[in-house]
């Protein structure tokens, strides 16, 4: 007798698969920070930097109905909190904002000109602090994740490095 398997059942993530999976991201505090749950699964291809590099290595090899808990250090997540990141710039600086909040998002430009969201996160007097860490960054993160579905990609999503929706390509 030999054995029958399902196309794709034996599929693993791994480099070039489009997963779908869904996840719950919690805090050291336990909180929920991000969820999929009540939409649909999130679609990523793996090995393509579309997910957090510790999320990525945690997946590989793993098969459709597998459910992890992980673990990921901020080095392995959104890096770490960087003090030089945290800027004072006087308000006149921004100029055509009409009105400053904490909590804002404002983009900027690096010395290459490559533009970046900085959030305010103070505000005194003609001072204004932003912060240009992202908003998790410095935290450990934990996944609870469950492996939907896995497919190999098509040759136009290799090369656009992302996901497109099945018959669906509008950009
Ligand atoms: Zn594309």
């Amino acid at each position: 007798m030999g054995s029958f398997y399902i196309s794709g059942a034996n599929m693993k993530v791994g480099k070039d698969k489009v997963v779908l999976m869904h996840y719950t991201l919690k805090n050291d505090a336990g909180d929920v920070i991000d969820s999929s749950d009540g939409a649909d699964p999130l679609p990523f291809l793996q090995g393509h930097g579309n997910i957090i590099p510790g999320l990525e290595s945690a997946l590989e090899g793993s098969k459709v109905g597998d459910k992890l808990d992980v673990s990921i250090e901020p080095e392995e997540g959104y890096g770490l909190r960087m003090q030089d990141a945290i800027q004072e710039i006087p308000s006149s600086a921004l100029q055509g904002v009409d009105e400053v909040k904490v909590g804002m998002q404002l983009q900027s430009q690096d010395k290459d000109g490559n533009a970046f969201l900085v959030s305010v996160t103070k505000i005194e007097d003609d001072k204004i602090t932003v912060d240009g860490n992202h908003p998790l960054a410095g935290q450990t993160l934990h996944f609870s994740v469950s492996i939907e579905s896995i497919r190999k990609a098509e040759a136009e999503e290799l090369s656009h490095g992302h996901v497109h929706a099945d018959g669906q390509h509008n950009h």
